[in-house]
């Protein structure tokens, strides 16, 4: 049986593959297998701080001894940089996203929880001032610009059923930083689109990134895939970070 399930697997090589990203990784494996679809590998290394060869090396050590490696070759997030300045560059275009001048904040690289409200909002100083060719010569970031008509953020999730976010939770966060590089919620997006995926698989901890993942994909104009965010894999000590 073939059919168009196209899933992935996308850890960050910034430590050794643990229990509870195996075990994402085998749902995924297992959902492609049980669909005749393709089950892909997606290396998030955008964290150039955090990631090494090391610690990919070490994962895919794992992956391959587990019998889940992709159907298809490595995509490395690093190599699609220019990629996620074009769909930065077309939400601008479509006044869906802008330059913001601030200085930096801590914050803005925090994730923020919606359900428990931590994070601090941003002001929206940049939101609507005009820009000109020459003042996108400055150090900026670019944030995403959410809709002032959008009231809800609704996705259903295939395990956690429908989950709806009331709009104003969602402050217009950062897609691509100062320094170029993009933030996770707006990569991982892009090349989701790009890698045709219709099933995201991953750990509840990312339940709280959907919404803003959610509005992206509206805004691009793409269509969502389906989400499953599986409970989280807890040792017996109740830690989630024991090692595969
Ligand atoms: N790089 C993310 C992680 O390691 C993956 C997030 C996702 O699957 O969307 O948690």
């Amino acid at each position: 049986m073939t059919t168009n399930v196209r899933v992935r697997f996308a850890p960050s090589p910034t430590g050794h593959l643990h229990l509870g990203s195996a075990r994402s990784a085998m749902f995924n494996w297992l959902f492609a297998r049980h669909h005749g679809g393709i089950n892909l590998l997606r290396v998030e290394d955008t964290d150039v701080l955090r990631s090494t060869p090391e610690f990919l090396a070490s994962q895919l050590r794992s992956l391959e001894w587990l019998g889940l490696m992709p159907d298809e070759p490595l995509v490395y997030q690093m190599s699609r940089v220019q990629e996620h300045h074009k769909a930065a560059h077309q939400l601008m275009e479509k006044d869906l996203a802008y330059p913001c001048f601030c200085p930096p904040r801590a914050a803005d690289d925090v994730v923020h929880d919606l359900e428990e409200g931590i994070g601090n909002k941003y002001s929206g100083a940049c939101r609507n001032k005009a820009y000109t060719p020459q003042d996108l010569q400055q150090p900026h970031a670019l944030r995403f610009k959410v809709p002032s008509n959008l009231e809800t953020v609704t996705f259903d999730d295939l395990i956690l059923g429908t989950i709806k976010v009331a709009a104003d939770q969602i402050d217009d966060f950062i897609i691509i930083r100062r320094d170029g590089t993009p933030i996770y919620n707006f990569c991982v997006v892009v090349d989701d689109i790009f890698m045709q995926i219709t099933h995201v698989i991953r750990g509840q901890d990312h339940i709280s990134n959907t919404p803003k993942q959610v509005v992206l994909y509206q805004a691009l104009g793409a269509t969502l895939p389906q989400f499953a965010h599986i409970p989280p894999y807890f040792g017996a000590d109740r830690r989630k970070d024991e090692q595969a």
